[in-house]
């Protein structure tokens, strides 16, 4: 009897996380430097970060001595978003807030509910709590708010949203989204996920925080990994009810955001041009890697985020054929997805990388 096996069976029963491959793995096993690999493989921005985070980050470098204080960043959140600063709570990457969420409202005997391939962290943050996966089967890759009510059972207490949805990029119309959230049963809590909400169309965007004035079993997420280009430093929030909020903060590591995070995110915020360019970046690569991939007769998974999922005969040989030519993207196999590939869009000169470097692999 090993002292693992002493873990509760649903720890032990938890499938690692596995993370898109950094880049200095590749140039280790290539023998490459690393400013030869292009990594389109976990949705980061590839503007990098605002230069007056930057900034912000280097100036807060004086007083890392001291612990954060969380003070001024829940106060901006708090006004961006129209909401008492008691309703907000600042994770670790978003992540951390999800896993607050489970930790809060799941248990042994109890249950969540998500989507098939829906974000890989549902799953996890659910086992870790000792809870049960409900996973519902999507509709074209996508989120089937129907099915997905129907697998509520007495002991489901919380339903996982991602939208967009990450890794297949689909999104559910507001008005769709808010009839969903509606019919779920009151006592069971609603997890949004917007990592991706800043990439959205201006039309398609819609003040969901707003929502959890008449449905206060909502938390909504938000991340500063993504668009705000800040996810080496792990910053994250989510806005709830306050009732709710204040048990999260009690689950809550107390310095669980580091102040070089709060610094920049604070400062990101206000960069709307940073955000602004990042946007239209994105806008024109999604085209570029869309008009790209159809030239070779592959299929793609229409997608609201920062990133495209091909369908491609051979996904595992294919991925293996672009990691020789310096190309990371994301093979979805984990996600049940095993003809899938996932690109994040890139700078131009990155997505015709991965174009000419995909059309080998292809090919050859
Ligand atoms: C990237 C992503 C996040 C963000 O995770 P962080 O912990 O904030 O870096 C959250 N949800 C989804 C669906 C994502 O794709």
């Amino acid at each position: 009897m090993s002292i693992a096996e002493q873990a509760p069976a649903y720890i032990r029963g938890i499938s690692p996380y596995v993370p898109g491959k950094p880049i200095t793995e590749v140039a280790r096993e290539l023998g490459l430097p690393v400013d030869k690999i292009v990594k389109l493989a976990s949705n980061e921005n590839p503007l990098g970060m605002s230069g007056m985070a930057r900034k912000a980050i280097e100036a807060a470098l004086t007083g890392a001595e001291r612990y954060p204080d969380q003070f001024d960043l829940v106060a901006a959140l708090a006004e961006r978003h129209g909401v008492d600063a008691s309703q907000i709570v600042l994770g670790n990457g978003s992540n951390d807030v999800l896993d607050m969420v489970a930790r809060v409202f799941l248990a042994p005997g109890r249950s969540a509910v998500f989507s098939q391939y829906a974000f890989a962290v549902y799953p996890l943050a659910t086992m870790s709590a000792g809870a049960a996966c409900l996973a519902a089967p999507a509709r074209d890759y996508g989120h089937d708010p129907a099915a997905m009510r129907a697998m509520i059972r007495d002991d489901t207490h919380v339903l996982w949203i991602a939208n967009p949805n990450n890794p297949t990029g689909n999104f559910i119309p507001n008005d769709v989204l808010k009839r969903f959230i509606g019919s779920i049963p009151a006592h069971i809590a609603v997890v949004l996920d917007e990592a991706y909400t800043e990439y959205l169309p201006p039309e398609a965007r819609a003040d969901t925080t707003a929502w959890i004035k008449e449905f206060p079993n909502l938390i909504v997420t938000r991340t500063f990994s993504k668009i705000y280009g800040l996810a080496g430093l792990r910053i994250g929030y989510g806005v709830a009810a306050s009732e709710v909020a204040d048990l999260m903060n009690r689950m809550r590591h107390p310095f669980n955001v580091n102040s070089l995070a709060l610094a920049g995110a604070l400062a990101a915020l206000d960069d709307r041009d940073f955000v602004a360019r990042s946007y239209e970046l994105n806008r024109h690569g999604m085209v570029q890697l869309i008009c790209g991939i159809d030239m070779f007769g592959i299929e793609h998974i229409r997608s609201k985020g920062n990133f495209v999922t091909l369908k491609v005969p051979n996904a595992a040989v294919i991925n293996q054929r672009l990691l020789k030519q310096g190309v990371i993207v994301r093979p979805l196999a984990g996600y049940g997805l095993p003809n899938h590939l996932r690109v994040t869009i890139g700078l131009e000169s990155e997505n015709a990388r991965f174009l000419a470097a995909f059309e080998k692999a292809l090919t050859t």
